[in-house]
């Protein structure tokens, strides 16, 4: 394994227990931390939006009985106070909620002494002031861990990824914040499985670490069914990670 990358995987919504656990099981040997979106924003109100309170007693146990963390998406101070409550130390920010000061503020305020850690996701456009407006706002409460997920850019350009992958702004991030660590997410740049081993392998130099959406049965999977590996694409990704890298 190339232990100087951070490997985060799970996946993309808790959809039921089994499937948290069997995707759990499968990759537990392979990751630094788990992945696991119980609350989704989703663009529209008719798709999956998560299985909500209800999973955090299961990850906490994950997170007892493994010594493996945890990482939930959180898009309300709610959402803080409850991973906190159910022991959830590590959180993430969607692309989505990044864009809105407002609530990047309100989650900073939340976060504040609680020894919560946090990941940012870039947000959804292409605004490198509204990237990095995020990050300072958790270092102005003090948080000290603090990284970066890069998952690419929404644009109307047709090309072959879901997302754009502006590596331009990712250098430009970097010369803002040459201390915050930078992890790619190559499931949602892409929107497809097929184009992640690549990305993988021609990874931009600055990339410290990467998070990949895992589903035990990505055919059934209730959201971003395209863009999820089984547990077996997943760990070779991973064993060439560690060959090449
Ligand atoms: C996710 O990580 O599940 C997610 C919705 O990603 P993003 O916020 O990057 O779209
Ligand atoms: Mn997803």
């Amino acid at each position: 394994m190339n232990k100087d990358k951070l490997i985060i995987a799970g996946p993309c919504a808790v959809e039921n227990k089994l499937q948290l656990y069997n995707t759990f099981k499968a990759i537990h040997k392979y990751i630094d931390f788990f992945r696991a979106g119980i609350w989704k924003g989703r663009t529209s109100p008719k798709n999956y939006a998560g299985f909500g309170e209800k999973a955090l007693p299961w990850i906490r146990d994950i997170q007892k009985k493994y010594r493996i963390p945890v990482a939930i998406e959180v898009g309300t101070t709610k959402h803080v106070d409850l991973a906190l409550k159910y022991d959830v130390k590590q959180i993430w920010i969607g692309a989505r909620t990044t864009v809105n000061p407002f609530a990047v503020q309100e989650l900073a305020e939340a976060s504040r002494n609680t020894g919560i850690n946090v990941w940012v996701k870039n947000p959804i456009i292409s605004d490198i002031g509204l990237w990095a407006g995020a990050i300072e706002r958790f270092e102005r409460v003090g948080i000290k861990d603090i990284k970066t997920i890069y998952r690419g850019f929404h644009s109307e350009k047709n090309t072959k990824y879901r997302n754009e992958p502006r590596w331009d702004l990712v250098e430009t991030f970097k010369h803002y914040y040459p201390n915050i660590p930078i992890l790619f997410d190559p499931s949602h740049l892409s929107g497809n499985t097929k184009h992640i081993g690549s990305l993988v392998q021609n990874t931009h130099r600055s990339i410290n670490g990467f998070m990949f959406e895992v589903h035990n049965n990505p055919t059934k999977a209730l959201s971003d069914k395209e863009q999820q590996l089984d547990p077996e694409e997943f760990k070779l990704i991973i064993q060439k990670l560690g060959t090449d890298g």
